[in-house]
């Protein structure tokens, strides 16, 4: 399966390209510097002085042994809109991962849902994973059929709060395809770990989009560490 290429580097990605799904960088903390600085404090060689040549190979050194805490100085928030079925996955990334959420109990949730723009079949070979659906799919049913079901619930979940049901009741029956909104911070060693894991093709490819977008955003504020990791990082 082929996956997008990230375009230019705004500070916003759709990875979902519907123009709800989204990705934004919020603020980040530190550059490739503090990383340096903060291995080397440990026999007081740290500095103020721009990254050298010395400084980049120390950068590869600390990734290739495993070296991790110094790249938990330096935090990246991002803006993260995506359907609840990929922020389950990513919500289970609990260390150096920081989140809030939008409240489902004090907001009426929005009609914004993902439809895939093509359907995928179960792969053969790994029984979580999906493949290109053949022709055999008939992916205008399926689109009618996900659709159907997306109205079904939402006009479900209108007519409970109507009936003045609480929203932390009726949203019950919101199915996983609705979007949520999360602020999600990260430090540099969790981001590469959560990148290593859901940048992959194990992951899930909505997913994987997903970790793509963050990916290109955070790449540019640390451009010395990803090019050493991605060097060593192959999947
Ligand atoms: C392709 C894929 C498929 C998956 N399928 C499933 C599935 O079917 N079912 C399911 O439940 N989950 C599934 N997961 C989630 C997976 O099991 C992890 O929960 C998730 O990827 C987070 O990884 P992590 O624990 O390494 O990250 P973090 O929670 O951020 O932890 C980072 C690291 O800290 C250490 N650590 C964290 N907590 C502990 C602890 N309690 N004890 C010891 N060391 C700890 C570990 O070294 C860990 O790698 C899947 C993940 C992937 C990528």
């Amino acid at each position: 399966m082929t996956l997008p290429a990230t375009d230019a580097r705004p500070a916003t990605l759709y990875p979902l390209h519907d123009d709800i799904g989204s990705v934004s960088l919020v603020q980040s903390v530190g550059d490739d510097k503090m990383i340096v600085n903060a291995a080397r404090v440990s026999f007081g060689g740290d500095s103020d002085t721009p990254l050298t040549a010395r400084d980049e190979k120390l950068i590869g050194y600390l990734l290739r042994e495993h070296h991790g805490s110094p790249f938990e100085h330096n935090l990246i928030t991002f803006k993260v809109v995506c359907p609840v079925f990929v922020d389950r996955q990513m919500v289970r990334h609990r260390v150096g991962v920081s989140k809030n959420e939008i409240s489902g109990r004090y907001v009426e949730m929005q009609e914004r849902v993902y439809v895939p723009a093509q359907f995928r079949q179960q792969a053969k070979s790994n029984r979580q994973a999906s493949v290109e659906a053949g022709e055999h799919l008939d992916q205008a049913a399926a689109t009618e059929t996900y659709r159907e079901a997306w109205n079904a619930a939402y006009t479900a979940y209108t007519r409970l709060l109507e009936l003045g049901v609480t929203r932390e009741q009726a949203r019950g029956v919101l199915p996983q395809a609705l979007y949520t909104e999360s602020y999600y911070t990260f430090n540099v060693r969790s981001l590469l770990h959560f990148l290593a894991l859901r940048d992959h093709e194990g992951a899930q490819y909505e997913t994987r989009l997903y970790a793509r977008a963050m990916h290109a955003l955070a790449e540019p504020l640390f451009p010395v560490t990803f090019a050493a990791w991605a060097a060593q990082h192959t999947h």
